[in-house]
């Protein structure tokens, strides 16, 4: 299969879809409104900027998309066929920002739940119920993908197949 989008198109594509808010993440949004959930976004000052930050219950959403946050094993997430060791690099240092930033939002003592794009996609609003369900119980982490959900591991081994950069 040819790479139908160059790689300066999909770079425009993804920053562009990176530095605003993404459907997926209004749609998490508009789901936590209706069930009544108070949030603010984006805190500057938090690690990683949290998408979403419910103080009242002491937690933040990461609403991740799959291929910026490279979401290993994803249908979303698949390897630009082009510059590929470029990006390999580049998405390989995304993720370990990812998991920095949310090993820090837990010691400093917020409950962290990262929703992935490919569980929006799926079912938002199967989605949003999880999530929910999560915020009114006491589990320190939540993740959520397109196939399964479960407390987050983030001392996964997630970056092995990256040793050799
Ligand atoms: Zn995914």
């Amino acid at each position: 299969m040819v790479d139908v989008m160059d790689a300066a198109k999909r770079s425009a594509l993804m920053s562009r879809i990176r530095g605003g808010d993404t459907a997926p993440e209004l749609l998490i949004r508009k789901g936590l409104w209706h069930a009544g959930f108070r949030y603010t976004l984006h805190a500057a000052k938090l690690p990683g900027k949290p998408d979403i930050v419910l103080p009242r219950w002491n937690a933040v959403v990461f609403v991740h998309g799959c291929f910026w946050h490279r979401h290993s094993g994803c249908a979303y997430f698949r390897l630009p066929k082009t510059r590929t060791a470029f990006w390999d690099v580049k998405l390989a240092q995304n993720q370990a920002r990812d998991r920095a930033n949310i090993a820090a939002m837990e010691s400093l003592g917020w409950r962290v739940a990262v929703v992935w794009e490919c569980a929006v996609r799926t079912n938002s609003q199967v989605a949003v119920k999880k999530l929910v369900r999560w915020l009114q119980r006491t589990e320190t982490t939540l993740e959520l993908t397109g196939t399964s959900s479960g407390p987050l591991n983030v001392n996964r081994r997630i970056l092995v197949r990256n040793s050799s950069y």
